[in-house]
């Protein structure tokens, strides 16, 4: 069954979304928009890195201009392709204040891709519920430093193991994991301890992924630069498994992270996934910019 899971479909759409320049990043050279995109071709962005123009091209590019509703059409179709048995998955990359969370939650006025995606999700079950019996589970879980935690149970503590299900058909789930049946997007609003991993959601998952900039600038210390290996371990980890997937190699290390591993279904098999990689347009963020694209366009290749 290991072989079947590992079986790819090749199907990983990357699109970057640059997130508008705001008063934190201050004022000056370093501040400067250092972005640009192609007025005739949506898939291209230019970068000016040290002076040096680079382009990168991906399944779609979203400029500062897009709005929520932008991004959430050109997931739609993949979130109702859950409905239909695909393992689905959506998760956004990038450094720290490059825009995941805002795209993936977003805000009151301006919900992210997760309601929406809810939202879709019951409008569909209940046009289709007189054919079909549905119901809809939500759970979540956050990885940190490599230890993962239910984040709807009562004991927020618990440390929780992925496991393969006994039943051999290769898929994976964790034991204890907290799940509540939901009817509306109300309900899931009572629950849903919106970031992290959603893992459940109808097979669908939805990953507001830590920051991907690199230790070493950070100039972390203590514990700080524990939870920053931990970040990156899970990162390169995933790094790793793209890598493993593009080249076609026999074994795939789904097991280096917990990232990694709990995303296994989504990433091998009859699965759809998306990268979302956020882009900082401004001056001073440029080398974690050209980081995070470089790393967008080998996703892109698998
Ligand atoms: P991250 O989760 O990657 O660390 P955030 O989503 O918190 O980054 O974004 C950093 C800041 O930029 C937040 O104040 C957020 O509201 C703002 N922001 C990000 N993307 C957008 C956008 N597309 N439009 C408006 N504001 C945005
Ligand atoms: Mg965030």
């Amino acid at each position: 069954c290991h072989n079947e899971l590992v079986r790819l479909k090749g199907n990983i759409r990357v699109i970057a979304r640059v997130r508008p320049i705001t008063k934190e990043d201050g004022e000056g050279p370093e501040a400067a928009n250092a972005v640009t995109f192609d007025p005739d071709d949506d898939s291209i962005i230019h970068l000016l890195h040290k002076g040096k123009p680079v382009s990168f091209e991906l399944d779609k590019v979203f400029s500062p201009r897009a709005s929520q509703q932008d991004v959430f059409q050109e997931v739609q179709a993949l979130i109702t392709s859950c409905i239909d048995g695909f393992n689905v998955c959506i998760f956004a990359y990038g450094q720290t204040g490059a825009g995941k969370t805002y795209t993936m939650e977003g805000t009151h006025e301006n919900p992210g891709i997760n309601q929406r995606a809810l939202q879709l999700l019951f409008s569909e079950v209940q046009e289709k519920a007189s054919d079909w019996e549905y119901t809809i589970s939500v759970s979540a879980a956050e990885i940190y430093n490599e230890v993962l935690r239910d984040l709807l149970g009562k004991e927020p503590q618990e440390k929780l193991e992925i496991r393969l299900c006994p039943d051999g058909s290769g898929q994976l789930y964790v034991p204890g994991l907290t799940e509540f049946r939901v009817q509306s997007v109300a309900d899931i609003n009572k629950v849903w301890a919106a970031r992290g991993l959603g893992a459940g959601s109808a097979g669908l998952n939805l990953v507001d992924l830590a920051g991907s900039e690199r230790v070493g600038k950070s100039g972390a210390e203590g514990s700080r630069l524990r939870e920053a290996q931990h970040i990156n371990k899970s990162l390169s980890a995933l790094g790793d498994v793209i890598a493993a997937l593009r080249s076609r190699q026999g074994h795939v290390p789904f097991r280096n992270s917990k990232l990694t591993y709990l995303l296994q279904d989504s990433l091998s098999g009859d699965s759809k996934t998306l990268m979302v990689v956020q882009v900082s347009p401004v001056e001073k963020n440029t080398s974690e910019t050209l980081y995070s694209l470089k790393f967008a366009e080998r996703v892109r290749s698998v």
